[in-house]
Protein backbone atom coordinates (compact mmCIF):
# COMPACT_ATOMS: atom_id res chain seq x y z
CA UNK A 1 0.00 0.00 0.00
CA UNK A 2 1.52 3.29 -0.81
CA UNK A 3 1.39 5.76 1.83
CA UNK A 4 -1.10 8.80 1.32
CA UNK A 5 0.00 12.23 2.06
CA UNK A 6 0.01 14.47 4.42
CA UNK A 7 -0.12 12.05 7.16
CA UNK A 8 -1.16 12.90 10.55
CA UNK A 9 -0.39 11.75 14.07
CA UNK A 10 -0.18 12.90 17.73
CA UNK A 11 -0.21 11.67 21.47
CA UNK A 12 -2.89 9.35 23.16
CA UNK A 13 -3.94 12.71 24.73
CA UNK A 14 -4.05 14.76 21.72
CA UNK A 15 -2.36 17.61 22.83
CA UNK A 16 0.34 17.10 20.87
CA UNK A 17 -0.44 16.46 16.60
CA UNK A 18 1.76 16.90 14.32
CA UNK A 19 1.93 15.99 10.00
CA UNK A 20 4.18 14.88 7.47
CA UNK A 21 3.99 15.65 3.82
CA UNK A 22 7.33 12.90 3.07
CA UNK A 23 9.16 10.49 4.77
CA UNK A 24 12.54 9.24 3.76
CA UNK A 25 12.55 5.67 5.48
CA UNK A 26 10.62 3.73 8.01
CA UNK A 27 12.55 1.21 10.31
CA UNK A 28 12.64 -0.83 13.73
CA UNK A 29 15.45 0.35 16.00
CA UNK A 30 16.14 -2.41 18.48
CA UNK A 31 18.74 -0.22 20.39
CA UNK A 32 18.91 -0.61 24.10
CA UNK A 33 17.81 3.39 24.56
CA UNK A 34 15.12 3.37 22.28
CA UNK A 35 13.69 -0.13 24.41
CA UNK A 36 13.91 1.18 27.59
CA UNK A 37 12.56 5.26 26.59
CA UNK A 38 9.18 3.16 25.22
CA UNK A 39 8.84 0.42 27.54
CA UNK A 40 8.66 -1.34 24.38
CA UNK A 41 10.76 -4.86 22.61
CA UNK A 42 11.51 -2.37 19.83
CA UNK A 43 11.01 0.95 18.24
CA UNK A 44 9.49 1.41 14.89
CA UNK A 45 10.58 5.01 13.24
CA UNK A 46 10.08 7.18 10.29
CA UNK A 47 12.88 8.82 9.42
CA UNK A 48 11.47 12.31 8.17
CA UNK A 49 13.09 15.25 6.39
CA UNK A 50 12.88 18.50 8.81
CA UNK A 51 11.06 20.53 6.00
CA UNK A 52 8.54 17.86 5.25
CA UNK A 53 7.62 17.46 8.87
CA UNK A 54 5.49 20.12 11.35
CA UNK A 55 4.33 20.14 15.09
CA UNK A 56 -0.05 21.11 14.39
CA UNK A 57 -0.65 21.98 18.10
CA UNK A 58 0.80 21.33 21.37
CA UNK A 59 4.59 21.36 21.80
CA UNK A 60 6.29 17.94 23.46
CA UNK A 61 8.62 17.78 26.53
CA UNK A 62 12.61 16.52 25.87
CA UNK A 63 14.98 14.38 27.56
CA UNK A 64 18.60 15.00 26.94
CA UNK A 65 18.85 10.84 26.29
CA UNK A 66 22.47 10.59 24.42
CA UNK A 67 25.11 13.17 23.94
CA UNK A 68 23.90 14.10 20.51
CA UNK A 69 19.95 12.72 20.99
CA UNK A 70 16.89 14.28 22.51
CA UNK A 71 13.60 12.15 22.26
CA UNK A 72 10.48 14.24 22.89
CA UNK A 73 7.50 13.16 24.30
CA UNK A 74 4.02 14.52 25.47
CA UNK A 75 4.63 15.90 28.52
CA UNK A 76 0.90 15.19 29.45
CA UNK A 77 0.02 11.53 28.27
CA UNK A 78 4.20 10.39 27.66
CA UNK A 79 3.52 9.05 24.21
CA UNK A 80 7.05 9.22 22.82
CA UNK A 81 6.40 11.67 19.49
CA UNK A 82 10.24 11.98 18.12
CA UNK A 83 13.80 11.76 18.60
CA UNK A 84 16.17 14.21 17.57
CA UNK A 85 20.23 13.71 16.55
CA UNK A 86 22.68 16.59 16.70
CA UNK A 87 25.04 15.64 13.43
CA UNK A 88 26.16 16.45 10.13
CA UNK A 89 24.07 14.32 8.44
CA UNK A 90 21.52 13.84 11.30
CA UNK A 91 20.69 17.26 11.48
CA UNK A 92 18.66 17.17 8.37
CA UNK A 93 15.90 14.34 9.88
CA UNK A 94 13.76 14.30 12.53
CA UNK A 95 12.79 10.83 13.62
CA UNK A 96 8.59 9.70 14.27
CA UNK A 97 7.34 7.05 16.32
CA UNK A 98 5.27 4.89 13.79
CA UNK A 99 3.28 3.87 16.44
CA UNK A 100 1.49 7.20 17.16
CA UNK A 101 0.79 8.11 13.33
CA UNK A 102 -2.94 8.16 12.83
CA UNK A 103 -2.17 5.73 9.69
CA UNK A 104 0.21 3.60 10.85
CA UNK A 105 0.06 0.33 8.29
CA UNK A 106 1.07 2.35 5.65
CA UNK A 107 4.42 2.26 6.53
CA UNK A 108 5.58 -0.78 6.83
CA UNK A 109 9.13 -0.95 8.00
CA UNK A 110 11.95 -1.34 5.55
CA UNK A 111 15.12 -1.83 7.82
CA UNK A 112 15.97 -3.19 11.02
CA UNK A 113 18.60 -1.19 13.23
CA UNK A 114 20.77 -2.49 15.95
CA UNK A 115 20.51 -5.94 15.46
CA UNK A 116 22.96 -7.20 17.95
CA UNK A 117 20.62 -5.77 20.75
CA UNK A 118 17.26 -7.29 19.26
CA UNK A 119 15.64 -9.58 21.62
CA UNK A 120 16.17 -13.02 21.01
CA UNK A 121 12.34 -14.22 21.52
CA UNK A 122 11.10 -11.76 19.25
ZN1 LIG B 1 -0.52 13.62 25.16
ZN1 LIG C 1 17.02 3.14 18.90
Amino acid sequence: MNAIFPVEGGCFCGKVRYQIDQIKLSLNCHCTMCRRTSGAPFVSWLLVPNDQFRYLTGKPKHLQSSEHGERWFCDNCGTPISCVVHGDKEDKYIDITLGSLDRPNEFPPKKDYYLDSKLNWL
